[in-house]
This record gives C-alpha cells, structure tokens and sequence, in this order.
C-alpha cells in the first residue's frame, strides 16, 4: 500500500485532507479511485484509510485503522554532510534515508568543491534534497522525513556540535581508532556523524572537532568516497546499536 505524509493539521478527527502535489500524484499516475486503500503517515503514527472523494485538488480519505509506526530505529543518527559536487548529495539523501538516518545538516568545510554564494540558490538545492529525502521516506516506509538543512559553514557546526555528546567524525587519515571501538561507549540514543568532503578534511577542522569531544575514527584502510563513507559509517552505527543488526 503507498504511504503518503502530511501534517497534522490535515487531520480532522477520522478524516485527512490530502492536498499539495500527492493529489495529482494519486489521482492522475496512480489513478486510485474512491474505495481504494492508502496509507498515510503523520508524526510517527500510520493511518490505514480509504478513499472517499476526490476533488481537483484535495483528496479526502477516511481513517481505517492507525498503527503507531514502527520503522524509525531507536538511534538516531543525524548526518553532517560536507557538500559533494553534482548529484551525490541526491545519492546521499536518498540512501542515507533508506538507511534510517533521522536528519541532514549539510556542510561547507575549507575543501569542499562546491562553494554555495547565492542564498537563494542554496535554498533551492535545500529543497530539492527535501523533496528527495521525502520520496525515500515514502519507498523506504520510514515514519518520519528526515528533515534536510544547511547549507551551513564549519564554524556553525562547530557551534552546534559543542554542546552535542557522541560526535563521531570519519576521517581519512586516521588509522588507529575504528567504530567498533568507539560505538562501545557510545551512552545515549543521538550519534552526530561528521563526513568530510571530497578533498578531505583540513588537519585545523579535524583538532577544531577534537577541542569539542568529537571521536575520531577511521573506516578502514580504503579511501571511500564522500559519498559512500557517511553511506557506510550510518549503517554500522545502526547495525551495531540500532535495528538493522537485530531481527525483529
Ligand atoms: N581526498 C581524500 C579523501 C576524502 S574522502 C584523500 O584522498 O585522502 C571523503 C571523506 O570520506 C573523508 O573526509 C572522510 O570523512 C570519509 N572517509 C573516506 N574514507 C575514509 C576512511 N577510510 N576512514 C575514515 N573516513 C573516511
């Protein structure tokens, strides 16, 4: 069954009002009828409902059965991007939504290639990552959108992550300390995970995140690309103390 998200403001007692871009989406390419079963998720919770009426632009459903959801892992595993070049940040959000991550914060690091000047450009690929971390959440039957933001510059994560426990950062160069290693100490739910981007990151960053705590460590001895590292680096963190290690 195809699960669509709204807002809470859409639901009225046993009724929600699908409007926006899902109606053109179940009406015209899905071609669902009134009678026909939907799944609506809103704020972690799962409504089975029909179709009732379909209007030019909202779609009214009627709440069958509503299941609190049961997809989202017991970690939460908030992802600092650094900014990738082209379309590998649609590759990161997708995969990395599918994979469980809860949120993005996307980063401009002294090496990354991209460079974001213009607000309204940035605010434009923001919401596009949006809306690609949202049709994954719908494929993958998470509860939740990942929430998407940034783009933010290394000072200003620094200033969010020091107040932030369990920071793991991903770094190249480092060939000691591993995951496993530090996941064993990990106290709490939140991991925030740092991933530099494609040049790497700056000796300077990396004993700026150390000065607040953060756990360096390495992902073994290949060089993985950005794209893959934080790919890799959220799924053993989630197999080793989230779900996706732990059959249900
Ligand atoms: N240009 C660098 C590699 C950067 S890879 C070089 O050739 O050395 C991009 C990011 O992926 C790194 O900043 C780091 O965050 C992560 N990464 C890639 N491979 C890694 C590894 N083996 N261990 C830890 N982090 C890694």
């Amino acid at each position: 069954m195809r699960r669509f998200f709204v807002d809470s403001e859409q639901i009225d007692d046993r009724k929600i009002n699908i409007i926006g871009k899902d109606v053109k989406h179940i009406r015209d390419v899905l071609r669902l009828i009134e009678g026909d079963s939907i799944e609506i998720s809103s704020n972690g919770i799962n409504h089975v409902c029909v179709i009732e009426e379909i209007f030019k632009d909202k779609i009214v459903v009627y709440i069958l059965e509503s299941i609190t959801g049961q997809h989202e892992p017991s970690i939460e595993v908030i992802l600092y991007q650094a900014i990738a070049k082209g379309n590998k940040m649609d590759l990161i959000i997708q995969k990395a939504t599918e994979i469980g991550v809860k949120e993005f914060h996307i980063v401009s690091t002294n090496r990354s290639i991209v460079k974001i000047s213009d607000k309204r450009k940035e605010n434009l690929r923001i919401e596009r990552l949006l809306s690609i971390a949202e049709e994954a959440a719908k494929q993958s039957k998470r509860d939740y959108i990942p929430k998407v933001e940034g783009i933010y510059d290394f000072e200003h994560i620094l200033n969010i992550l020091k107040d932030e426990d369990n920071i793991i950062v991903a770094y190249e160069d480092e060939e000691n300390i591993g995951m496993k290693e530090i996941l064993k100490d990990i106290k709490g739910h939140r991991i925030n995970l740092v991933i530099g981007p494609e040049g790497g990151f700056e000796t300077y960053e990396i004993e700026k995140l150390k000065d607040i705590g953060a756990n360096i460590v390495s992902l073994g001895p290949r060089i993985l690309r950005t794209e893959t590292a934080g790919l890799v680096a959220s799924t053993m963190i989630l197999y080793e103390l989230g779900d996706m290690g732990v059959i249900l």
